[in-house]
């Protein structure tokens, strides 16, 4: 099986709704979204290790991305009571997160290391992060910065493909993506 094929098989097996694969060129990038970040509309900004300002510089961020010529981009879907469910919203994050864990653990045996995988904003795998309290980050290695930390418009990059930005109402879509050289491990 070719490795596209193992990829989205993982993904789906991990739990996600859809996958596909991409190459890196289409991937659309743009520094506004640290702005976005600056805002600090879900309260994080400085607050996690995985997130800006802490994740790294946006141009730097970019410019890795840029370097690879092809990415695994999945998503999760998950119901909402009503569009002011923002605890059905934090779960669906927390179960994305955990969705990204479980593909995380797959991508070991099928790609050469160096490979970079991002997920939703904000490192859920504490229940609170350790940054505010300056102490070092408890899973360094498992660790995952979201799409969006990277300057990775999501809305414009799987545009085309079999993933859709939005799903329905009162629904909740989450987004993963996994940018890698093509050799199997
Ligand atoms: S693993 Fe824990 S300490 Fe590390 S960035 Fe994520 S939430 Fe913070």
């Amino acid at each position: 099986m070719p490795l596209d094929e193992h990829l989205i098989k993982a993904a789906l097996h991990a739990g996600a709704a859809r996958a596909t694969v991409i190459p890196g060129g289409q991937v659309v990038l743009s520094s506004a979204f640290r702005d976005m970040c600056q805002a600090n509309a879900c309260g994080k900004y400085g607050k996690c290790y995985m997130c800006p300002p802490d994740v790294g510089e946006i141009e730097g961020l970019m410019a890795i991305v840029r370097g690879y010529p092809m990415a695994l981009a999945y998503q999760s879907i998950s119901p909402l009571e009503d569009s002011f469910d923002f605890e059905g919203m934090e779960a669906a994050g927390l179960k994305h997160v955990r969705l990204s864990q479980r593909l995380g653990k797959a991508l070991k045996e099928l790609l050469v290391p160096g490979y970079l995988h991002l997920t939703c904003g904000g490192c859920r795998l504490c229940e609170s992060c350790l940054k505010p309290e300056g102490l070092p980050c408890r899973f360094p290695d498992e660790a995952m910065p979201s799409v969006e930390s990277y300057g990775i418009d999501v809305y414009n990059t799987v545009k085309g493909t079999g993933l859709k930005y939005i799903n329905g109402t009162n629904t909740v879509t989450y987004f993963g993506m996994v940018f890698f050289h093509p050799q199997e491990a």
